[in-house]
């Protein structure tokens, strides 16, 4: 390709046109088109909308395991063999210090994960007033996932002032009956509308290396733009002994980065996240993805681990880019920011490394 099929790909995404599906799966697909000027266009419309600044995530894994749902993917399924630490909903005193540690490692927004297949009426108020805590005693922006939600525990969440609500669609229609049967893809995207309609942003995204076709992952960039997603996390599957799904597929460190550039010309103004698989599946190059994403998880993901902090943190400012962050950039990448269980290998053989307790709840 020449550099004028680049640059119009970064124009038209600047205008604000919507790719062609056709050509969104050349992106994946199409060898012709090279990597290093692919992410260079995706750079441009990144730094159109969001300049060299990186946010910076941190989940909580408010409660851990015992689901209902049976999500082929996820450690906390019901049909999961996959030994994690189980625990019901942490106290609000836990969670609010944890929001505290958060803060100080450096995160922009702080992530709230439930595991279940949706809140009660009780278990939404009960979030609402943590979010209150959260928000009045850090300045943290608040995201709660929380699994289905209605029109009314939205409009509850909403009031308590939570800025997002994260919902993954994390495959298309067509495959969702291949990774869950306990509730339908269409559950998904009401919650992402109840969520909507009740003034909350929202941040959905996707699962890539599931089996799934190259098509799939274009249909699920275009239903984000259409719902209008503020926030995308791509995650690449990670590898679990003991989950229903195991071994991800397709999952070349360049096709992980043509995902990203991918979704960032379709959904150019959305904060497009490079969350789990991160290290794992892009390896070498893992700081590439700066160039379409804007922002990362630190400290792992629900119960995978991940990269020390400081080691991501220098990362980041090793490329040229700007950490988004209260704290200044020194003590970010000094060594002790990062706790010793930190440094554990975060790939055991060929599966993702287990979060041990000192990780899901720590107590420093
Ligand atoms: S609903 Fe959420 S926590 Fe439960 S199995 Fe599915 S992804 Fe995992």
């Amino acid at each position: 390709m020449d550099h004028t099929f680049y640059a119009e790909l970064a124009n038209d995404s600047l205008r604000g046109l919507e790719p062609a599906d056709a050509l969104c799966l050349q992106l994946l697909t199409d060898p012709e088109i090279e990597l290093l000027p692919l992410l260079n266009a995706a750079f441009t419309v990144r730094k159109a909308h969001w300049g060299k600044s990186v946010q910076v995530h941190v989940l909580n894994n408010a409660a851990n395991g015992k689901c209902p749902e049976d999500c082929c993917y996820c450690t906390q399924a019901k049909t999961s063999d996959v030994d994690i630490e189980e625990y019901p909903m942490k106290s609000s005193e836990e969670i609010l210090a944890e929001a505290g540690r958060a803060y100080a490692s450096g995160a922009f927004r702080y992530c709230m994960v439930f595991s279940g297949r949706g809140p009660s009426a009780s278990r939404a108020a009960q979030l609402a007033e943590l979010v209150v805590k959260i928000k009045s005693t850090y300045p943290l922006e608040v995201c709660v996932s929380a699994g289905l939600v209605d029109d009314e525990k939205a409009k509850i969440l909403a009031d308590a002032g939570l800025d997002r609500l994260n919902h993954n669609l994390n495959t298309s229609e067509e495959n969702y009956a291949d990774i869950c049967t306990t509730h339908a893809y269409s559950d998904r995207i009401e919650t992402l509308r109840a969520a909507k309609r009740n003034g909350l942003e929202t941040c959905s995204g996707l699962i890539a290396g599931m089996g799934e076709p190259p098509s799939s992952l274009v249909e699920i960039a275009k239903t984000l733009r259409e719902l209008g997603a503020e926030s995308i996390p791509v995650n690449f599957l990670l590898p679990f002994e003991g989950n229903v799904l195991v071994t991800p597929t397709g999952l070349t460190p360049e096709y992980c980065l043509r995902v990203l550039c991918m979704y960032r010309f379709v959904n150019p103004t959305a904060e497009i996240r490079c969350a789990a698989g991160r290290e794992f599946h892009l390896r070498s190059l893992e700081v590439m993805s700066l160039y379409a994403a804007n922002s990362l998880f630190l400290h792992g993901y629900l119960n995978a681990k991940g990269s020390a902090a400081n080691r991501t943190y220098q990362m980041i400012v090793d490329a040229g880019f700007e950490i988004e962050s209260d704290f200044s950039v020194d003590g970010l990448i000094a060594p002790r920011s990062s706790a010793p269980h930190e440094d554990q290998p975060i790939i055991v053989g060929e599966t993702s490394a287990i979060k041990t307790l000192e990780d899901l709840r720590p107590t420093r």
